[in-house]
């Protein structure tokens, strides 16, 4: 059995956590089957990434270079992705669950005669038997899955991982020839928010929650947007953190009714929305139904504010409900973090 890493290279040369969380999978895969690890580089200029993914323990590095191959086009990606698969005579295959990567992942599985398994958030191999688990059903149910078809393609959900963060050391890299088809897609350019306007943070230690309550009257019987969006800006500002929103506030900019211009569709969290990875998130003014709270799956620590004692967070769904006005808490919280 072989286990090879799969990583792209970022535009500067060096590798964004996902691929480096796929690195250190694929590292803890080979060790627990004592098999050799291949990491495969591809990007515009590999060099840099090379002299880190030595250090993770491979025993060989490959790599596909060149400019045509920095920027995400489905024909560059599979080709080199295949190209290196062959070159390393991998059985197992780790690649990070980017967008980029799950769009190529099953073509080149195809391509190989193999099979590839998205969302996969754990790695096994208990004597010499490799699972992979995966969440099921918006996080409802979690499987453990293995199969007999190699090379296996496993995708790991970014922030599943310790990412690897080890030392440098320099082997020597294989250049691996790719022979591209026709190049019928060009890259013109990206579009992304200006970082003052993000407001998706994974990487963030606190998760705010915005629910609707935020832009309905208030006990004075007036609406207060304005002052709810300078505090949740605030706070995100303060405390760093990432935002999301449950549906019925999402949904009210659909509905021509005042709204947190800030917030888009990407911020929903639940059932027909994310499922972040923070440690510690904050409800507010958000009734905690089931088909948003599903979507906490994966934050440890649950704290909400809600003005209603019998919310859906006081049916067991979070540590702590302060049953509070969320303007008067966020206002004091504000001031602590200045
Ligand atoms: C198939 C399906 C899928 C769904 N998917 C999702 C999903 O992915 N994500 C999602 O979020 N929902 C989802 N929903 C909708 C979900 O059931 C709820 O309708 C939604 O989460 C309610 O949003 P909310 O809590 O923000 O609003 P509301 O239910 O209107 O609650 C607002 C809350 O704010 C409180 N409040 C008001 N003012 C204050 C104040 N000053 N201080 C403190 N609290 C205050 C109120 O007491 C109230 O509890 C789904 C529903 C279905 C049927």
């Amino acid at each position: 059995m072989s286990v090879l890493a799969l990583v792209h290279v970022d535009s500067d040369g060096s590798m964004a956590r996902p691929a480096r969380e796929a690195m250190a999978a694929a590292a803890g895969l080979a060790s627990q089957l004592g098999s050799p690890l291949a990491v495969g580089l591809i990007g515009a200029d590999v060099s840099a990434a090379a002299a880190v993914a030595g250090g993770c323990g491979a025993v060989r590095l490959l790599g596909v270079s060149g400019a045509v191959f920095g920027e995400p086009r489905y024909v560059t990606d599979a080709a080199a992705a295949e190209a290196i698969c062959r070159a390393a005579d991998a059985t197992l295959v780790v690649i990070a669950g980017t967008s980029r990567w799950s769009r190529v992942a099953a073509g080149v599985a195809q391509r190989l005669g193999g099979r590839a398994d998205t969302h996969v958030t754990r790695l096994s191999a208990e004597g010499g038997a490799v699972s992979v688990a995966r969440w099921y059903y918006r996080q409802r149910i979690e499987a453990v899955t293995s199969r007999s078809e190699r090379p296996w393609i496993l995708l790991v959900e970014p922030g599943t991982q310790e990412p690897w963060d080890g030392p440098s050391v320099a082997i020597p890299i294989d250049m691996v020839p790719v022979t591209l088809p026709a190049i019928r897609t060009t890259v013109t350019g990206v579009r992304a928010p200006s970082t003052g306007e993000q407001t998706i943070r994974p990487d963030a230690a606190v998760l705010l929650v915005a629910g609707a309550g935020w832009t309905k009257k208030q006990p004075d019987g007036q609406t207060h947007v304005p002052e709810a969006e300078v505090l949740i800006l605030g706070f995100l500002k303060g405390a760093r953190a990432s935002l999301g929103g449950s549906k019925s506030l999402d949904d009210l900019s659909g509905e021509g009714q005042a709204v947190l211009p800030f917030m888009t569709h990407l911020n929903q969290v639940g059932q027909t929305g994310s499922s972040p990875r923070h440690r510690k998130g904050l409800a507010t003014c958000c009734h905690g139904e089931e088909p948003h709270v599903v979507g906490w799956r994966f934050i440890s620590e649950r704290r909400a504010i809600n003005l209603n004692p019998n919310c859906g967070w006081a049916q067991g769904k979070t540590d702590v409900l302060y049953v509070a006005d969320a303007f008067e808490v966020m206002k004091r919280v504000n001031g602590l973090l200045t």
